[in-house]
């Protein structure tokens, strides 16, 4: 056997583990079909955790991944280059954002945004104004400034002492936040919808408040669009179905359907804050990266094709409910586009994990959120037939689950009559 054959074992002789990857290893995709190294074949509900907006190997994603792949890599930020120019253009188009800022993932985008922020107030108010506010149950990324900010706290524990003036209060609850931000605010982070914390939407009216007491105190608020972003919710970004506008918002995920790329985009007033040799990255906005990014956000931004993420979220939101009805298995179906979270009942607390184990059996890629939700985030253009497909194959997985529930209950009532 060839010293660098590798199988799914391998990753526990090679990998740090803080991953626990599932049992096949996906080596080829097309649309939203996944083959194994076995040649098994997946319908893929997770679009590869809200990245792989347009699918697998889209035509005219590699088409330009070629030809930039030909041109030009990378020349680094003494240099700038055309891709990013033009992809910071179109992003600028479309949004409030005059400036864009580029890194490599949603972390940096976020940290590059939470120090943007730090600078902003330090600068227009002084030294005093430093607290950040966040939202239990938000993620932000792993860096050590972003778990900090998160509100899950044991992805900040054991890292020793955590950077201070970071604040983490109850999401929805306007009370709270009111009595929260003021003075000392410097900014306000938040995800329009929790993606990692359960897919929970935030309330516009919560929104509101925020934007209002940021307004109000001279904070900086921050939208974390880095999942609901780029048509997710079948809006370009999801802050422009709530009525607020922030101040600061960061992207990435689908951004580069795959190809490591994220951003910050913001006002020109705050950009100019960050001024040469304050901040910087590497890699960031590299033009492979850029290139491929831009024909991303000219695809996903068409209306005809957010139209269909609106009509597709209705259709697999209904098909859910019926599943869920029929099996007693769903307490709230809840979301926006194709960012669905799906909460079980009482009755299967804590076995999202078992329903994505069964739906990798029978040949489905699923998401959780937490231990209660099943996350459904496909392509944006997932075919109708995969749709139908995926269901299909979420209902054998569901069967299974609850059939082998039925069984151990009724074994447990069978042994509960011989005991009595
Ligand atoms: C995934 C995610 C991040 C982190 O992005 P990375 O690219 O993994 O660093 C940050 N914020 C939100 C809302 C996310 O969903």
């Amino acid at each position: 056997m060839n010293e660098f054959a590798v199988d799914r074992r391998t990753f526990d002789d090679v990998m740090v583990p803080v991953f626990s990857p599932a049992p096949f290893i996906p080596v080829r995709g097309q649309g939203s079909r996944v083959w194994d190294s076995q040649g098994r074949d997946y319908v893929d509900f997770t679009g590869g955790i809200a990245v792989t907006a347009l699918g697998h190997a889209h035509p005219e994603l590699v088409r330009v991944l070629r030809e930039q792949g030909e041109r030009l890599w990378h020349v680094s930020n003494a240099y700038t280059n055309e891709p990013v120019l033009r992809l910071a253009k179109r992003l600028e188009a479309l949004t409030f954002a005059e400036r864009a800022f580029f890194a490599n993932s949603g972390a940096e985008a976020n940290e590059a945004a939470l120090k943007l922020a730090r600078r902003v107030a330090v600068e227009r108010h002084g030294a005093e104004k430093f607290e950040i506010v966040s939202f239990a149950q938000s993620f932000h990324g792993r860096t050590l400034f972003t778990v900090s900010v998160g509100g899950q706290p044991k992805y900040a524990e054991g890292f020793g002492p955590v950077p201070p003036g970071i604040r983490h209060l109850p999401y929805n609850d306007i009370a709270a936040a009111r009595e929260a931000i003021g003075p000392q605010t410097c900014a306000v982070i938040v995800e329009p919808i929790q993606g990692e914390g359960g897919v929970i939407p935030a309330d516009p009216a919560f929104l509101r408040a925020l934007r209002e007491a940021c307004d109000a105190h001279g904070a900086v608020l921050i939208f974390d669009e880095v999942q609901t972003g780029v048509g997710r919710t079948g809006h370009f970004y999801a802050y422009m179905d709530t009525g607020v506008t922030p101040d600061i918002l960061t992207t990435a995920k689908a951004l580069g359907n795959g190809f490591p790329i994220g951003a910050m985009l913001t006002t020109k007033e705050l950009a100019a804050h960050f001024k040469v040799g304050v901040h910087g990255t590497t890699y960031g906005g590299n033009p492979l990266g850029a290139a491929i990014a831009d024909k991303v956000v000219e695809l996903v931004s068409d209306p005809a094709l957010l139209e269909g993420v609106k009509r597709r979220g209705a259709t697999l939101i209904s098909r859910l409910d019926a599943l869920g009805k029929r099996f007693g298995l769903f307490k709230e179906i809840r979301g926006k586009g194709l960012l669905i979270g799906a909460e079980l009942t009482t009755a299967y607390e804590g076995r999202a994990k078992d329903f994505v184990n069964a739906a990798a059996e029978h040949g489905l890629m699923l998401l959780i959120a937490g231990p209660n939700v099943l996350r459904f985030a496909p392509s944006l253009i997932i075919a109708d037939a995969d749709l139908d497909e995926g269901l299909r194959r979420l209902e054998k997985a569901i069967e299974q689950v609850a059939g082998a529930s039925a069984e151990a209950s009724q074994a447990a009532s069978a042994t509960n009559v011989a005991a009595r």
